[in-house]
């Protein structure tokens, strides 16, 4: 019925503890009610698991069964604004199918090693262009989960409330096999740099979060330097590879010093960072050609190796107002906490801006426009002590976590950042799984 039964597991590759009684490899999305209804042979919790990629404990093992989705991997069906595709085919491999017939998803991120059943239950806020938009869950427009009790229901986005609640359910109210995601038609998306001191972004920063376009930062507080990279679509640019820009004097200017001193660490990290990078170069060894740049591009896999000892970060969202003095105080932290402990983060922290986004429960834009700040590391001894004191900065602000993302979060983070949606999220559980068959002990601390 179900597929290999291989050995628990303990500690990830990350550190991340986890042990479950059973990990399996699901092969027909049949099987799952089966699954859940035989308690003895696949002990509680049940818990499922994409491409093993978060940076927390929301897996979570606790002696129970371990359901791997990654044999659930058909795109099922393509349509002009919409695909269909089981839970656990990856994002990169969904968004290669898509720019192959001209499509792409409204949002890209820059991981291709996300499965569609994170995409569809977990926060994965992205540098967003327009309201309503700005994680992944909100391309999502219908879903297909089992639930608790082994019962298949499929939940369209007509049910908004109901929706809402299921983008933010992380497998504790039932378990997706089959999602649908809005597509648009592949898009050319034009990237400028400007590099900036604190002082000079705060003078800037209204007109920046004034104009269009989705807006990453890339942060060096010990630098005293904030890149802003602004992504705008060029709705007007064809599709073929002729190019469509030519590399703007700004970029030659601010791409290599702005990335100049701190080079290793936009190689260690994937994504557009080290695309664009790579790009600047080659047309800069043959003469200066134009740059089309799609979404699809700039995904990256991320080695297996990367994630275990090059790379990890934390995120957290703070409202969009206030967040040049947020940064202020951030570099003040950041070298107070160095003078006292001699620990400094040594890569680039990541920035995006969200829109507004009520799409789901746990959204970090639920409240209003918000700008995230992903302190990043190879993960050297001192990170783990460091995240500590950055929850307590960050919550003490106004900060919004996630609950993949965002490492060594307590239930007090949780209360303060979503109040009542936590209370109700959890009166909403307790009611849809009595038996807590699919709640895991990550999530009874945090949300009881
Ligand atoms: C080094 C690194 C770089 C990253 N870079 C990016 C990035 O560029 N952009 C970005 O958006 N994110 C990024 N992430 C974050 C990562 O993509 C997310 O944490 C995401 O949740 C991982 O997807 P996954 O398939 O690995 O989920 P998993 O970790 O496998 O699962 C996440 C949660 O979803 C639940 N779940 C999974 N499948 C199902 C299902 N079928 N039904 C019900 N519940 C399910 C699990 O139980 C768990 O609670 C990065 C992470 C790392 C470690």
């Amino acid at each position: 019925m179900v597929g290999k039964v291989t050995d628990s597991r303990g500690a990830d590759s990350s550190g991340i503890y986890r042990r479950p009684k059973l990990v399996l490899r699901l092969k027909r999305y049949e099987d799952i009610p089966i699954l859940l209804s035989k308690t003895r042979s696949y002990p509680t919790p049940v818990r499922m698991v994409g491409a093993d990629y978060s940076q927390t404990r929301c897996v979570g093992g606790d002696g129970g069964t371990t359901v791997d989705t990654s044999a659930l991997n058909r795109i099922l069906e393509f349509g002009d604004s919409w695909v269909r595709a089981q839970a656990g085919v990856r994002i990169g491999t969904l968004v290669a199918a898509l720019a192959e017939r001209g499509l792409e998803l409204p949002l890209t991120p820059e991981m291709g090693q996300i499965s569609l059943g994170a995409v569809a239950v977990t926060t994965l806020p992205q540098a967003s262009y327009e309201e309503g938009m700005a994680q992944m869950a909100s391309c999502v427009a219908e879903l297909k989960i089992i639930t608790p009790q082994g019962r298949q229901m499929v939940v369209t986005d007509r049910e908004r409330d109901l929706m809402r609640v299921l983008r933010s359910s992380f497998g504790l109210l039932g378990i997706v096999h089959e999602v649908v995601l809005r597509v648009r038609p592949l898009t050319a998306v034009k990237i400028d740099y400007e590099v900036f001191s604190l002082r000079e972004f705060g003078i800037r920063y209204r007109s920046l979060i004034q104009s269009d376009g989705a807006l990453r930062l890339h942060i060096s507080p010990f630098h005293d330097r904030i890149t802003v990279e602004r992504r705008t679509r060029d709705e007007s640019a064809t599709v073929t590879r002729s190019g469509i820009w030519q590399i703007r004097q700004s970029v030659m200017r601010n791409v290599l010093p702005a990335f100049g001193s701190t080079v290793g660490s936009v190689l260690a990290a994937p994504g557009l960072r080290a695309t664009v990078l790579s790009r600047v170069h080659r047309a800069l060894g043959g003469g200066v050609r134009g740059v089309a740049m799609y979404a699809h591009e700039w995904m990256r896999d991320m080695p297996r190796e990367a994630w275990k000892a090059r790379h990890t970060y934390s995120l957290w969202a703070f409202p969009q107002a206030d967040y040049p003095k947020l940064l202020s105080e951030y570099f003040a932290f950041c070298k107070s906490y160095y003078k006292k402990n001699r620990y400094r983060g040594n890569l680039v922290n990541g920035a995006s801006r969200l829109h507004q986004d009520k799409n789901s429960l746990f959204s970090p834009s639920y409240s209003g426009p918000m700008m995230t700040l992903e302190p990043s590391s190879t993960g050297e001894q001192g990170w783990n002590d460091f995240l500590i004191d950055f929850n307590e900065f960050a919550s003490a602000r106004g900060g919004v976590p996630t609950f993949n993302q965002t490492r060594g979060l307590q239930p007090e983070h949780v209360v303060k950042s979503f109040g009542e949606r936590a209370r109700l999220f959890r009166a909403l559980r307790q009611r849809t799984d009595p038996v807590n068959r699919l709640h895991n002990s990550f999530f009874a601390h945090l949300l009881g």
